[in-house]
C-alpha cells in the first residue's frame, strides 16, 4: 500500500477517535535500554496529528537510557504486580521496583487524560502485549504482558502491540527498526 494511503488509514483507525497512549520509543524517543528508538512513520504521524500521548514506563520508573536490558523472570507483568514475579537485568540486578513504579505512573497519565486505548511496543518487559521474553535473555518468547501493559489492561484500557496495529492498517511491521546509537549495555548475559 502506498505510504500516504497507509498514513491516512492510520489516522482514521477506529480506535483512534480519542487520544491513544503510545510507547515513546515508537515515536522516536531514544528511551530503549540501549539508547536507541523504534520509530516508525505511522507513529510519528499519529504524534504529529495529536492523536497520541507518548510515555515510557521505564523512564517514568526512574531508569535512564542506556541501561542494562531486563526481562521478567519466567513470569509475566501480572505476576510482577501481584508481588510474585521479578524483573531482573541481564547482570542479575533486581529492577522490579522501577518497572512497577513506571507502570503506576503510566496508568496515572492514562487516567488523567481519560485514555482508553494504548499502542505498546511488542515484547518489552514493560510494554509487551501478549508475548514477552522469558527471562533467560536468549530471545525465547512466552505468553504474557509487560508490567505496564498488565496494569493498563487491569484498569480496562485496551492495549494493542505496535505490530498488531500496523498489521491492522496494512503496514508491514519490521522487527529491528531504528537502532542508531546502539550501545551494548550488559556484558554478562545470564545463561538459561
Ligand atoms: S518499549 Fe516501552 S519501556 Fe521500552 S523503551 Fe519503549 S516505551 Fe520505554
Amino acid at each position: 500500500m502506498a505510504k500516504k494511503k497507509v498514513l491516512k488509514k492510520a489516522l482514521k483507525h477506529k480506535g483512534l477517535k480519542v487520544k491513544t497512549l503510545l510507547s515513546a520509543c515508537l515515536a522516536g524517543v531514544n528511551c530503549v535500554y540501549d539508547g536507541s528508538n523504534k520509530k516508525h512513520p505511522v507513529f510519528l504521524e499519529l504524534l504529529k496529528n495529536k492523536k497520541a500521548v507518548i510515555f515510557c514506563p521505564e523512564m517514568l520508573g526512574g531508569l535512564k537510557a542506556p541501561h542494562a536490558p531486563s526481562e521478567i523472570e519466567h513470569s509475566s507483568g501480572g505476576q510482577v504486580l501481584k508481588g510474585v514475579g521479578r524483573v531482573l537485568s541481564c547482570d542479575g540486578k533486581n529492577v522490579t521496583e522501577f518497572f512497577v513504579k513506571g507502570a503506576q505512573k503510566t496508568l496515572e497519565i492514562a487516567k488523567k487524560q481519560g485514555i482508553k486505548k494504548a499502542i505498546m511496543k511488542a515484547r518489552s518487559p514493560s510494554c509487551g502485549c501478549g508475548l514477552i521474553y522469558d527471562g533467560t535473555f536468549s530471545k525465547q518468547l512466552i505468553e504474557g504482558d509487560g508490567v505496564a501493559t498488565a496494569l493498563l489492561k487491569a484498569h480496562g484500557i485496551e492495549v494493542i502491540s505496535d505490530e498488531e496495529y500496523l498489521k491492522d492498517i496494512g503496514y508491514q511491521a519490521t522487527g529491528n527498526r531504528a537502532t542508531k546509537n546502539k550501545k551494548k549495555t550488559c556484558s554478562v548475559i545470564r545463561g538459561t
